[in-house]
């Protein structure tokens, strides 16, 4: 835990980006910690983990999901989460609609964008993105409230690379924005390593873990 770390990073945000400190892996203390700072926004990428943290915390912090979620864990969390990232299929986000539906919710959320090298990171990609976006299906999602695009960029050393993929992201959800009101506000991407070329590029959301809780134990 590096709160000197922490003030840094929130000193080099511009205006209008936001900081999810990412806690996954990290006990609840280093959370109390920020939250002392006044840090609100955090986020978590396994449900179990996210649930026992909600329920022993300050109700006033915001979550963020940020990993994979299975559908048949959805309705763990929609009652109280604030945005779900990482939507990476049709199926998940009707999911979501209809857990949301059911307890009366709109669920903010981010559809997730794949543009890495990497074959493993799932996502949608750019066609099915804009396929799904014009579908029926998805103008009956009442209780989904789409906010913006989440990406990763390629796990590599090479920064040009990098902002290759967020420059990408950004053109992506520059050009689904008129098909949106103006709550299509956010493009979440940078994490430790590249969150300086993901502001660069456009990014209204950074996902900070390790550079400011230290290394994760897995
Ligand atoms: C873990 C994780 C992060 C944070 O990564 P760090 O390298 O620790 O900053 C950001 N985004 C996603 C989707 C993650 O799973």
């Amino acid at each position: 835990m590096n709160k000197e770390v922490y003030f840094k990073i929130l000193k080099e945000l511009p205006e209008g980006v936001k900081l999810a400190a990412v806690s996954k892996f990290h006990p609840m203390e280093s959370i109390e910690i920020l939250y002392a700072e006044g840090q609100r926004l955090f986020a978590e990428s396994r449900v179990q983990e996210l649930m026992q943290k909600y329920e022993a915390l300050p109700k006033d912090i915001e979550w963020h999901m940020i990993g994979h979620l299975q559908t048949n864990k959805v309705k763990y969390i929609v009652p109280f989460i604030s945005m779900i990232e990482s939507v990476d299929s049709a199926r998940l986000l009707l999911k979501i609609n209809e857990e949301a539906e059911k307890i009366g919710r709109i669920v903010d959320c981010l559809l997730e964008v794949h543009v890495a090298q990497e074959e493993t990171k799932t996502g949608w990609n750019e066609e099915e993105l804009f396929s799904y976006i014009q579908s029926t299906e998805f103008a009956s999602l009442k209780n989904i409230r789409l906010r913006g695009i989440m990406g990763m960029a390629s796990n590599t050393d090479d920064v040009e690379r990098i902002k290759e993929d967020f420059r990408k992201l950004s053109r992506i959800k520059s050009s689904l924005e008129n098909c949106f009101d103006s709550s299509f506000d956010t493009l979440s991407m940078g994490m430790s390593q590249d969150y300086r070329e993901a502001i660069e590029e456009g990014s209204t959301l950074v996902r900070i873990g390790s550079m400011i809780f230290g290394e994760r134990h897995y």
